[in-house]
């Protein structure tokens, strides 16, 4: 048997990421699966142990309230408008886990930042990432910002200063760069596709377009250039990578061509530039649709904890 053989990173899972979500298996794009198949393949091979996963608690109404609005909290308590945000061809009115879900999941981003800045850690939630949520609305399948309470929480404990958000889902993360556009300890850093909104006026914030069918080779030219620039202006304490798998070439929603080995570098990149530097990673799951997308998460973590340095 194989040995488990390394601490470089940790996993932030709970068994209701899955369970809370697994009964709305009516979207036609999101694999309800995608993240318990990392966590079981991860276990399958060996790479973690079921004790190693630290286990994401229920976020509170007074974290949330952190971020948003109590009267938008309120409209979730209808699932009706959940299925709205989600996109969901079905919802039953009485179905209260849906915000089961998203609220594990985000209590997950919180625990990860705050183990991450603890422990000086990367961790890893299989999950999260929710960046189209606005403290008054939530949409495109975002429901609750997890980035945004987490950091404002750890900011509100004094344990946290400067916050790179390091965006590379294929979708632009608008309602952090809306949220966080008047301060200066938040920057955010995002490699996305033309089809959000636009959004200018932030000084800490690199935000590049990039056009359908782009390939390995400029995708990770621009990422490999840009980057790194960010690090020499802004000093973090802390990077929250936001690794949407969406960008990937079979991902049924995205238009990127960036093949699977093309998505490990990606991921590999933004580790390495964080983890030479010596500050805390926080990785959250995000966007990445269809049957194939849950492997490119699951190659970034086997990556980080077979070789990761
Ligand atoms: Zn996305």
């Amino acid at each position: 048997m194989r040995i488990f053989r390394r601490k470089r990173c940790k996993i932030v899972y709970r068994s209701e990421y899955f369970s809370a979500i697994h009964a709305q298996n009516t979207h036609k794009s999101f694999d309800v699966m995608k993240f318990k198949k990392v966590r079981d393949q991860l276990i399958k091979e060996k790479l973690i142990r079921r004790k190693d996963v630290l286990p994401a608690p229920r976020i509170s109404d007074e974290d949330m309230l952190l971020v948003h609005t109590k009267e938008y909290l309120d409209t979730l308590k209808n699932p009706m408008i959940i299925g709205k945000i989600l996109n969901l061809s079905y919802v039953n009115p009485w179905d209260e886990y849906i915000l089961e879900y998203f609220r594990y999941v985000s209590g997950g981003t919180v625990m990860a930042a705050e183990y991450a800045l603890e422990h000086h850690f990367s961790v890893f939630n299989l999950g999260g990432g929710y960046h189209h949520a606005h403290p008054d609305r939530g949409e495109g399948f975002c429901i609750i910002n997890d980035v945004a309470v987490a950091i404002r929480k750890l900011q509100n404990l004094n344990k946290l200063n400067n916050t790179l958000i390091v965006d590379l889902d294929y979708h632009q993360g608008n309602a952090n760069l809306l949220y966080f556009r008047n301060e200066e300890n938040t920057f955010t850093f995002s490699m996305h596709a033309n089809n959000w909104d636009e959004i200018s006026g932030k000084n800490n914030n690199i935000d590049i377009e990039l056009p359908s069918y782009t390939s390995d080779d400029k995708y990770l030219k621009i990422l490999t250039s840009e980057l790194p620039k960010v690090f020499r202006v802004f000093k973090a304490d802390l990077v929250i990578y936001i690794a949407g798998s969406d960008p990937y070439i079979k991902d049924t929603l995205g238009d990127f061509d960036i093949s699977e080995g093309g998505m490990l570098q990606r991921d590999i990149f933004v580790y390495r530039e964080t983890i030479k530097r010596n500050i805390p990673l926080v990785v959250l799951g995000a966007g990445g649709y269809g049957p194939e997308s849950w492997k490119i998460y699951f190659n970034f973590i086997k990556w980080v904890i077979t070789k990761g340095k």
